[in-house]
């Protein structure tokens, strides 16, 4: 059930009933000519949506601040300071466990946000919270990982590529400009490559100036639906996982028993 479009009274019932809260991050950010600059957030709110419709859990409001920085360079990208962002994000977090949800689901849908998220999840052991985080690592199950491949034609990608450009089919095909789908499909160019193994801010531009990594020319409306389904399922089965688990509250619990101690014997 979306957070959004229930009453104050359902509001309430929807959490003694479910107990958890799905988010969805996505940002605001260019995926090549073809796709809206939406469509990390308008993918990860639909999939949290149907998910949420199979196995019931409250769905937080569509949610775009993340790590995009990257994206600046092109028209339409919406960021927010980096400290600003960990405070939003974190009152965000704090904001739901306030309204009663114990158990908050990051879905993260933007590979960019990783890092960010990994440490806000990280930065949850600083301070005692009425919840648990969790977020979850796979996007599909290894099965329907392998029903994706069987489908897929090609063999890379990452980025407005054949697996988004279907997806945005299978969520929203109203917003895919299939004309406008580049040419040439696009590589990574390597302009690091003199380097050793590296991290660096501008790695991604580095390879994808275009912010576009594969090729969107065979992306369907059929593969699209079925990916969206096997996305929404994954994360039907992991909202159960979450709802049945006791161990990450009791490990919490725990854990800030004995930062408490510390010190004190
Ligand atoms: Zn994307």
């Amino acid at each position: 059930m979306q957070w959004e479009e229930l009453t104050a009274p359902e509001f309430a019932k929807a959490v003694r009933e479910t107990g958890v809260c799905v988010i969805a991050l996505g940002v605001v950010e260019r995926h090549s000519d073809h796709l809206p600059l939406g469509t990390d957030y308008l993918l990860g709110h639909k999939i949290a949506c149907m998910a949420a419709e199979k196995e019931p859990a409250v769905v937080f409001p569509p949610f775009y601040f993340g790590q995009i920085y990257e994206a600046r360079c092109f028209p339409g990208t919406i960021t927010v300071e980096p400290t600003l962002l960990l405070q939003l994000i974190q009152g965000v977090f704090d904001e739901i466990g306030r309204n009663g949800l114990k158990k908050i689901i990051a879905f993260n849908a933007h590979g960019g946000n990783n890092q960010l998220l990994g440490f806000l999840l990280q930065a949850s052991l600083w301070e005692e919270k009425p919840y648990a985080i969790y977020m979850p690592t796979e996007g599909m199950t290894p099965e329907r990982q392998k029903a994706w491949e069987a489908l897929r034609e090609t063999d890379y990608g990452g980025h407005a590529c054949e697996w988004e450009t279907s997806a945005v089919f299978g969520a929203r095909p109203d917003l895919v400009r299939m004309d406008r789908v580049p040419e040439e499909p696009a590589k990574p160019l390597g302009r690091l490559g003199h380097l050793p193994p590296t991290y660096t801010g501008i790695w991604w531009y580095a390879d994808y100036p275009d912010h576009y990594a594969g090729d969107a020319r065979p992306a369907t409306l059929e593969k699209g639906q079925a990916l969206i389904q096997m996305g929404a399922d994954t994360l039907a089965e992991y909202i159960a996982a979450v709802k049945a688990d006791e161990a990450v509250p009791a490990l919490n619990a725990e854990f800030f028993q004995r930062v408490k101690k510390v010190g004190q014997e």
